[in-house]
C-alpha cells in the first residue's frame, strides 16, 4: 500500500468543458479539504469533505490561502477506501475545463501535499492494490486508446475480466494436476497414478485447445486493432486518389494522421465500421488533382513491399496492359483486391479486357476482384465484406470469442504451450510422474505472468509507464 497522495489532471492536456483533476492517497479528502470552501463569504475551512458521505459530489470553491484567491468553481467528488477505482480514499475536483485554471488547482493540490501522478499511475495502484490484475489493467489502457468498435468492444470485454477467467480456469486446473501427482509421489497408498499419465495427456489437450484459440486470435486481434496496413496502388490515371478521397470521405470514416516511417510517406487511419485501415500514401495521392504526383511503378514499390493489403486500383473501362502487369507482379503473396474502378463508365456491358490476369489472379485465394466506381461509390459495401472475409474468421460483432492484442500475452500464452507439449512428450517417451511436475509448474507461472502474478517490479513499471497521465 503506498503511504502518499498522489493527483494528476485526468481530462487530458486539452481545453474543454470541464476538467477532472484527481487526488488519490490517504490524504486526498484531508487535502481537499484545505482548499476548499462552501460559501465565497467564509473563507475558514470547516472540513466539510472530511465529514461527507462516500460518493457524494459537494459544490462549493477552490480557494487559494495564500494569494487569497478563488480559483473557481468546483463540484468535489469523494469516493472512500476501499470501494475506489485504487482501492484508496480518492477525491476529484471538476472544475471548469480551461488548461491555465486547472493547472492552478492542480498546482495548488500539489503545494498541498500531494505528490504528481506518473502516467497510468492510479490505475497501476488498482492493480498494486489487488483491484484488478494485470491484464484487466491493459485493458483500461484498450479502452483509452481504442480507434474502432471491435477494439473497443474487445477491450471492454477484457476490462470485465473475461480473459482473465479463462486463463484463471486453465491455471487452476493445472495447478490442481501438479498437486495430485506431487500426493500421489508422496503417498502411492492413498493416491493412484495408474493409468493417469493417459488421463493427463487428455486433460492437457484440452487446455491446449483453449490456449491455441487464445494465441491463433492474436493475428486477428492486432489487425482488428491496429488496423491492416494497406497500399493503394496503380498506375496513373486509374482512380486511385478518388479511391482514397472515397474512403477518407465515407461517413463513418474517420480520418487521422499518424507519422509514417519515411520521410516522403504518411500514415493515415481510416475506420470503416468495425475495423481500420492504415493506408500508407506513398505520394500524397489525397493532395488536390493539379498537385497530384502520379505514382509511378517506383513508388508503389516501397508501399507494396510494407503493406498487408494491397489495393490495385486497374481501370476497367480501358482494360489492363503492361503497365499493370509489372505492379500486379511487384504484389507477389501480399492479399489483395483487384478493383476494377470506372465501373460506371460501362453499366450495361461486361468489358473483360483483362482476363488473362484475372484469370490467373483468380486461382489464388490472396486474391480478390471488386468491380468498383470511385465515382459514384458503388462497390464499396463489397469492398469492405471482401477486405473483412481476408483478414477476419469471425463476424466480430456476432462472435463472442476473446481476442489477445497485446503481445506480452501472446508470449505468456505461447510458452505455456510449449511448456505443456514438454509434458505431453514426457508422457510419450514414458518418463515417471516426477518428471512432469516441473513443467506443469513452468506453464502455471506463464499463465500467471498474464494475470499480473509472478511478474517482476520493472515490467509492471514498463507496463504502466505507457498509460496516459491522469488513468
Ligand atoms: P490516379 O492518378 O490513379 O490517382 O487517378 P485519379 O483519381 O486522379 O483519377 C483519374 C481520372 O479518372 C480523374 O479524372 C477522375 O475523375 C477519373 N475517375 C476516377 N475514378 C473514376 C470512376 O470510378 N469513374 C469515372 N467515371 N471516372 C473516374
Amino acid at each position: 500500500m503506498n503511504n502518499d497522495t498522489i493527483a494528476a489532471i485526468s481530462t487530458g492536456m486539452a481545453s474543454g468543458g470541464i476538467g477532472i483533476i484527481r487526488i488519490s492517497g490517504p490524504k486526498a479528502i484531508a487535502l481537499c479539504d484545505r482548499i476548499f470552501i462552501r460559501n465565497k463569504n467564509n473563507k475558514e475551512s470547516d472540513g466539510f469533505l472530511s465529514k461527507a458521505a462516500a460518493n457524494t459530489i459537494n459544490f462549493g470553491f477552490i480557494y487559494d490561502r495564500d494569494a487569497d484567491e478563488i480559483l473557481d468553481e468546483v463540484l468535489v467528488s469523494v469516493f472512500r477506501a476501499p470501494h475506489t477505482y485504487t482501492r484508496e480514499d480518492i477525491c476529484e475536483i471538476n472544475c471548469h475545463g480551461g488548461l491555465y485554471v486547472i493547472r492552478r488547482i492542480l498546482d495548488l493540490v500539489i503545494s498541498s501535499g500531494a505528490r504528481p501522478a506518473e502516467p497510468g499511475e492510479f490505475t497501476k495502484r488498482a492493480f498494486l492494490n489487488g483491484r484488478i490484475d494485470l491484464s484487466e489493467a491493459e485493458a483500461v489502457m484498450d479502452t483509452i486508446s481504442s480507434t474502432n468498435d471491435f477494439a473497443l468492444k474487445n477491450a471492454v470485454s477484457e476490462l470485465s475480466g473475461r480473459l482473465s477467467s479463462e486463463i484463471r480456469k486453465v491455471r487452476e486446473e493445472v495447478l490442481h494436476e501438479t498437486a495430485f501427482i506431487e500426493a500421489a509421489l508422496d503417498d502411492p497408498e492413498h493416491y493412484s497414478l495408474n493409468g493417469y499419465p493417459a488421463e493427463l495427456d487428455e486433460i492437457i489437450s484440452s487446455w491446449e485447445e483453449t490456449l491455441s484459440r487464445l494465441s491463433k486470435s492474436f493475428d486477428e486481434g492486432q489487425h482488428r486493432k491496429n488496423g491492416i496496413l494497406t497500399v493503394i496502388a496503380g498506375k496513373p490515371n486509374v482512380g486511385k486518389s478518388s479511391l482514397y478521397n472515397l474512403l477518407t470521405g465515407t461517413d463513418r470514416a474517420i480520418v487521422t494522421d499518424v507519422p509514417g516511417t519515411t520521410r516522403d510517406t504518411l500514415e493515415e487511419d481510416i475506420t470503416l465500421g468495425d475495423f481500420t485501415l492504415r493506408l500508407i500514401d506513398t505520394a500524397g495521392i489525397h493532395e488536390t488533382e493539379d498537385t497530384v504526383e502520379k505514382i509511378g511503378v517506383e513508388r508503389s514499390i516501397n508501399g507494396i513491399e510494407r503493406a498487408e493489403l494491397v489495393l490495385f486500383v486497374t481501370d476497367a473501362y480501358n482494360g489492363m496492359d503492361e503497365e499493370d502487369e509489372k505492379i500486379f507482379s511487384l504484389i507477389g503473396d501480399k492479399k489483395c483486391v483487384i478493383i476494377r474502378n470506372k465501373n460506371d463508365l460501362f453499366p450495361d456491358e461486361a468489358v473483360m479486357l483483362d482476363g488473362v490476369l484475372l484469370g490467373s489472379a483468380l486461382k489464388d485465394t490472396n486474391f480478390k476482384v471488386c468491380d468498383f466506381s470511385a465515382k459514384t461509390g458503388e462497390g464499396l459495401d463489397e469492398l469492405k465484406k471482401i477486405i473483412s472475409d481476408l483478414f477476419f474468421t469471425t463476424d466480430s460483432f456476432l462472435s463472442d470469442e476473446i481476442f489477445i492484442t497485446n503481445e506480452r500475452q501472446k508470449y505468456e500464452i505461447d510458452s505455456a504451450i510449449s511448456a505443456l507439449s514438454l509434458v505431453k512428450q514426457s508422457i510419450l517417451d514414458g518418463m515417471t510422474e516426477d518428471f512432469f511436475s516441473s513443467d506443469l509448474m513452468d506453464a502455471y507461472s506463464h499463465l500467471g505472468k498474464i494475470l499480473g502474478e509472478e511478474v517482476e517490479d520493472d515490467l509492471v513499471d514498463k507496463i504502466f509507464k505507457d498509460f496516459c497521465m491522469g488513468k
